[in-house]
Parts: structure tokens; C-alpha cells; sequence
């Protein structure tokens, strides 16, 4: 299978498995114990952490190791509305954030958020005017890249206006590691990532803090991770995360690497819409990841493609959330504009390092192979979605 469905997760990379079954062997140990085979582990564990700051850029102490970007996020969300509770206070958000913010902004923060869409024009200028003179916004939370379109936003930028200004900014750079530089990540006063997103273990990640707004707190407990995430540290699995962040880094730091990718994905972009006519890249014109295509398909709903392409060897994605049966519009297609039916046939397509300009060949050929099969299907206005919105 190839796989096309990299935003989603990763393969641990080998250095990666080594690393978590050496330290699974050597140092399984409880890194509180106060025996010397603890204190072991606890040395090595702050190793790993020192190691992690050198390679983000950040001061280790800053670094907060939890179960991932959901964690790290909801742990901000709650710690940010537990500090600023005065009933006027507000967190400006992006529309564009994954359900982990998202979803935890809506029930945490109830009335007290207010929304803005990362628009193509200049983000951070239409924040500067929001700012200007609204003293209640205690705040800002922006991505750094979408997971469904690969939409990048001008994190640094945005970071700047709020250091100016004294706001705390709260971004979610789980996408980015792996995939492009990180450098002056070290001026963020918040990030979070996940390691299963670039070769690391699932179920490990974290949060980064900073020392100019002392809100944060997570789980409750044993006092680990400075008293701020209580939680046995899963030593193993932080070592294999470093292990994977320093190779996926040495990867999205080759910009002629990324430079070809880039160059690969445009191409077929740049056949797919000749191929089927009225089908749309939602990222088209948007400074986007090298490895994400957003496409919107006229004819189909997101699960038949999906399928058809699984049964032609190739892993993508739903544009839309699917729980239950019914699937849903996603919040991210809406706010850029897509239309609901239409956001109903989008597929996200989201390569992995492996992928090469052969593989992007043979996954238009697939597509282009389905679609003369849904136009030779006899037509019938019961294989469609309806869009009961329309209605
Ligand atoms: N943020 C973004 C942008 C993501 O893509 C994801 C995962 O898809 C998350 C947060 C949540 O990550 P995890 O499920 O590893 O906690």
C-alpha cells in the first residue's frame, strides 16, 4: 500500500524502535524510585529532555512530556479559562483548529471565545485590527499547519504581535515537525506536538510552556514533570521521540528535498483538475505543506473514493469526520468556503517521505481510472449525497 494518509500518522522509524526497545530493556524503571536503578532513568529522562530543547531551540525545563498534541492541548485550554475567569476575558481562536482545540475551546470557554478565519490575505494584519483596542482578549490560539488541508499560517508573525502586546499565543505545530524547519520555534510561548507524526511511538508528545504566563496545569498526582503533569514518564517512549524528531528534523531541513516533493505534488494537482474537470484543491494558492492536497471531487462522497482507492493499493483520507454513519461537514472546508455538498467529496491526500514522483503518477492514473468509472455507472440521483441543508 502506499501511503498517502501521512497527516494521520506515521510509522515508527527504526532508530525510533531501537531506541524505545533499548530503554525498554535497560531502563524500565520508575524515574521517581529513589534506588540507583531510578535514578538512573531519571538522569537519562533529563538527558532526553535537555537533548529535545537543544534540537527545538527551547529551554529544556520549558518541556513538558504528556500522551500527545490532544493532551497538551486540552491541559492549555483548561489552564488558560481556570487563570482568566473574569467574565469579560476572551481567547481569540482560529476556526481552523483541529476538534482537539477546537472542541475543548467550545466547553471550556462557552461564550468566552471569539473566532476569526485565517483568511488568504495577511493573517496577521487582521489580527493587529481585532487587538487594537479590545483589552478583553487575554489570548490568541493559530496553528501552525492544518492537518486536512496543509495550510500554513504566519505563526511567526502572529507570534510576534502578541509578545508585543503581552498575549499569551498558543500554537499547535503538530504538523510541522517532520515536514519543514522549526526554527524560532524557541520564540513560541506555546506548542505541542505529537511523536507519532513523525516516526515517533503513539501515545507520547509535548507540551511546551513558558515561564512568562505560570497558568498552565495538568493531571493531578505523583508531582512528575515538574508538578505541571502528573504521570509516571514513559521514559522508553520520550527516548524513541527524540530519536525520530532528530532524523524526521535532518529530512524537513533538506529544503531540495522538500523543494522536488513540492514540485511532485503541484504536478499532479496540476493533471488531477484536467483529468476531472470540476474538481477542486482547496489548498490551490495557499502556502501549503509539500505533502497535503485538499480535493474536492464532483461526483462521489469522500467514503467511495476512499474505498476505491484502498482497493487500488492507495491510503488517503475522508475530507470530512466520519463517527457514527453519518458523515459530517468538516468545520475547517466550511470556514474556507467549500460548500457543504461539496465538502461531502473531499479527500484528504497526504504523502509520507517514501512518496516519490512515480507514486504521485500512479495515484492520479487510479483516480483518473475511478472517475471513468463513476461516469460510465448508469446516473441515478439516489448514489448521491443529499444535501438536506439545501433544502
Ligand atoms: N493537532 C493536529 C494539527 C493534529 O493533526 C492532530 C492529530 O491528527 C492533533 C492535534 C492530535 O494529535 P494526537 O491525536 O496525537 O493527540
Amino acid at each position: 500500500m502506499k501511503n498517502f494518509d501521512y497527516n494521520a500518522t506515521t510509522p515508527m522509524r527504526a532508530v525510533a524502535v531501537q531506541a524505545w526497545y533499548d530503554a525498554s530493556q535497560q531502563s524500565w524503571e520508575n524515574a521517581s524510585s529513589s534506588y540507583s536503578a531510578g535514578v538512573r532513568v531519571k538522569v537519562r529522562l533529563n538527558r532526553a529532555r535537555e537533548n529535545m530543547g537543544k534540537l527545538l531551540g527551547v529551554v529544556p525545563a520549558s518541556l513538558v512530556f504528556c500522551s500527545g498534541a490532544t493532551e497538551a492541548c486540552n491541559i492549555w485550554v483548561q489552564s488558560f479559562f481556570h487563570y482568566f475567569n473574569a467574565p469579560n476575558d476572551r481567547l481569540l481562536v482560529s476556526d481552523q483548529e483541529h476538534a482537539c482545540l477546537r472542541e475543548s475551546i467550545q466547553i471550556y470557554g462557552g461564550d468566552r471565545v471569539q473566532w476569526f478565519t485565517p483568511t488568504e490575505s495577511d493573517v496577521t494584519a487582521q489580527l493587529q485590527q481585532t487587538l487594537e483596542g479590545n483589552s478583553d482578549i487575554k489570548g490568541v490560539v493559530m496553528m501552525a499547519a492544518n492537518n486536512e488541508t496543509g495550510i500554513c499560517n504566519p505563526w511567526k508573525a502572529v507570534s510576534e504581535l502578541c509578545r508585543e502586546r503581552g498575549l499569551p499565543f498558543f500554537c499547535d505545530t503538530c504538523q510541522l515537525f517532520g515536514k519543514l524547519p522549526v526554527e524560532d520555534l524557541g520564540k513560541l510561548d506555546f506548542f505541542c506536538l505529537s511523536a507519532h507524526k513523525f516516526g515517533g511511538p503513539k501515545g507520547t508528545g509535548l507540551l511546551k510552556i513558558s515561564s512568562k504566563y505560570p497558568f498552565v496545569r495538568g493531571a493531578i498526582g505523583g508531582g512528575q514533570e515538574q508538578g505541571l503533569r502528573a504521570g509516571t514518564e514513559d521514559y522508553p517512549s520520550i527516548i524513541a521521540m527524540y530519536e525520530a524528531l532528530k532524523e524526521s528534523s535532518a529530512l524537513a531541513n533538506n529544503a531540495e528535498s522538500v523543494d522536488i516533493r513540492l514540485s511532485w505534488k503541484n504536478e499532479f494537482c496540476h493533471r488531477i483538475v484536467k483529468t476531472i474537470p470540476g474538481s477542486v484543491i482547496h489548498n490551490e494558492g495557499r502556502e501549503s505543506l509539500w505533502n497535503t492536497v485538499s480535493i474536492g471531487f464532483p461526483q462521489k462522497d469522500a467514503s467511495y473514493w476512499v474505498e476505491a482507492l484502498d482497493q487500488a493499493g492507495f491510503m488517503v483520507s475522508a475530507g470530512s469526520a466520519c463517527s457514527s454513519s453519518t458523515p459530517k461537514e468538516s468545520s475547517v472546508l466550511r470556514s474556507l468556503g467549500v460548500e457543504r455538498r461539496f465538502a461531502l467529496r473531499t479527500l484528504r491526500i497526504s504523502a509520507s517521505w517514501d512518496i516519490d514522483e512515480s507514486d504521485w503518477l500512479a495515484l492520479h492514473d487510479a483516480l483518473s481510472m475511478i472517475w471513468r468509472r463513476v461516469n460510465s455507472e448508469p446516473k441515478s440521483v439516489f448514489t448521491e449525497v443529499i444535501d438536506l441543508d439545501s433544502f
